[in-house]
C-alpha cells in the first residue's frame, strides 16, 4: 500500500470512527448480520481489519473491513444461496459470494 492509498484509508478510517454517524453505522451494520443470523446458519471468519492484516489477506486497499464494515461468512453448506443475498438485500446489505465464502457490507 503506498502512501496515498494509507491516507485515504486512514481518513476513511478517522471519519467513520470517530463520528456518531459513523458508530452508528458500524453499530447498524452490525445488528443487520445479527439479524442475517436469526435465519441462516453461519460462521463469521473475518470481520474488521488493521491495514496491516488486510495487506496480509490480500484484501483490496480501500476494503470496508478496514471501516469494520464488511463481514466474510461462511454458511453451514457452504454454497451459493440466493435467497440468502435476497434476504441481504432487504437488511440493506451486499452479499457477495466469493468461492468458499459470503463477503457482506452495506449496499
Ligand atoms: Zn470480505
Amino acid at each position: 500500500m503506498n502512501f496515498t492509498q494509507w491516507w485515504w484509508c486512514y481518513k476513511k478510517y478517522i471519519t467513520v470512527m470517530t463520528s456518531e454517524d459513523g458508530m452508528e453505522k458500524v453499530i447498524k451494520f452490525g445488528e443487520a448480520i445479527l439479524h442475517l443470523r436469526l435465519k441462516y446458519e453461519f460462521s463469521v471468519t473475518s470481520w474488521g481489519r488493521t491495514t496491516k492484516r488486510n495487506q496480509f489477506v490480500s484484501g483490496v486497499p480501500g476494503s470496508n473491513h478496514l471501516l469494520w464494515l464488511a463481514v466474510d461468512v461462511i454458511l453451514d453448506d457452504q454454497k451459493k444461496d440466493v435467497e440468502f443475498e435476497k434476504d441481504a438485500g432487504i437488511l440493506g446489505l451486499m452479499a457477495i459470494y466469493e468461492q468458499d465464502h459470503y463477503h457482506i457490507q452495506p449496499k
